[in-house]
């Protein structure tokens, strides 16, 4: 891979990154009228903050948002009896009807699962499961149990019939959107901020998906804080105009046995936990969905993969941030401003 040492990323102490994210996400200055909420929805804290000139109509638009997520939860959850994937993951074959919204969900995730190779399968639920991710009752398959999950992972089986608005699932497979229902979500609440003439939010659907609608109400980028894999703190600050972000890290949901760390994003090819060198990748780009699904597809796929598909998609608009399991950091030119370091001392490389 082509690459430079970049000399001139400035360290600032952490503290003071920590100020100014206020925490993971962005913390703004005062515009005339502000609203913000926590929620707890897909199985996560969601922060969702409003910028505008009117509070009253605000709260309207941020109320509206709460529901729209609630409502998606229940539509896009894979552990609800009710929702539409469960009823696809029932479905043994049979075609099953689906909603404007899951159709495009699906549709568009799985165009993400082709783009990547494979790399993102939404058909790997089966053993998401057999690793306990799901409950927390974690467990190591065996090999001949991790050889038989692999042979039903295929997304190329998730077959859907934009005439009918269907899909198929054949028995023994299921699919989960845990990749990307939280990016999509994010781009679903854009889309209303937007209908309601908001200019300047910030939307953090939780695990460091977030969508940056416009700029702080002073009219400067958002300052979002990126976690270090390898500890509690923070890695340095990524400004956001206008753009989604997604990371997916071997540090989010994990268990260990015998002192190996096992995480929740895994190899399609192995049906086990993806280890490709990565220790948590950064997409920044104009679409929530893209992000979040292309960043857990770049954790599997590597630093050398990845850039190639970066390099074979200028149309995407992404750009990436890797973090190696040795520390070192990875990211392409695109953020070479717009990223910066918390402290000093590692080792960076600019793709070029
Ligand atoms: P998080 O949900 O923690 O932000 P990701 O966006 O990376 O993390 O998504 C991880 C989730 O996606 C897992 O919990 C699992 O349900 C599912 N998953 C794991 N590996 C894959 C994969 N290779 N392709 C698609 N989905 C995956
Ligand atoms: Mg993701």
């Amino acid at each position: 891979m082509p690459a430079r040492m970049l000399g001139r990323l400035t360290a600032f102490p952490l503290a003071f990154a920590l100020l100014l994210t206020g925490g993971l996400t962005g913390c703004a200055s005062r515009g005339p009228a502000q609203v913000e909420t926590q929620i707890f929805a897909m199985d996560t804290v969601m922060s969702l903050a409003l910028y505008g000139e009117d509070q009253t109509s605000l709260q309207g638009t941020l109320d509206g948002l709460v529901d729209t997520l609630y409502q998606l939860q229940n539509t896009l959850s894979v552990t609800d009896e009710a929702s539409e994937l469960s009823a696809l993951n029932r479905s043994a074959g049979q075609p099953v009807s689906l909603s404007a919204q899951t159709e495009e969900v699906l549709s568009a995730a799985l165009e993400l699962c082709a783009l990547t190779g494979g790399a993102l399968d939404l058909t790997a639920y089966p053993a998401v499961k057999a690793w306990g991710f799901t409950t927390g009752e974690y467990r190591l398959p065996g090999a001949a149990e991790l050889t038989e999950l692999a042979q039903h992972i295929d997304y190329t089986q998730l077959q859907l019939d934009s005439f009918a608005h269907t899909a198929c699932l054949p028995q023994g497979m299921e699919a989960d959107l845990g990749a990307v229902a939280k990016g999509y979500a994010g781009d679903v609440l854009a889309g209303q901020l937007e209908q309601a003439g908001v200019t300047s939010a910030l939307l953090d659907l939780g695990q460091s998906t977030i969508l940056a609608v416009g700029d702080k109400p002073d009219g400067s980028p958002w300052r979002i804080g990126v976690q270090d894999p390898a500890g509690e703190s923070y890695l340095g600050v990524i400004t956001l105009s206008g753009q989604a972000m997604g990371t997916s890290g071997g540090y989010q949901r994990y268990f260990e046995e015998d002192g190996v760390r096992y995480w929740h994003i895994l190899d399609p090819d192995t049906a086990a936990p993806a280890r490709s060198g990565v220790a948590s990748v950064t997409v920044v780009g104009d679409k929530g969905l893209v992000c979040d699904g292309l960043s857990t597809a770049l954790f599997v796929l590597g630093v050398d993969d990845g850039i190639q598909l970066w390099r074979d998609h200028p149309e995407l608009g992404m750009e990436i941030l890797f973090v190696l399991e040795d520390g070192s950091l990875v990211l392409t030119p695109g953020l070479e401003d717009s990223f910066t370091l918390a402290q000093e001392g590692r080792e960076v490389t600019v793709v070029s």
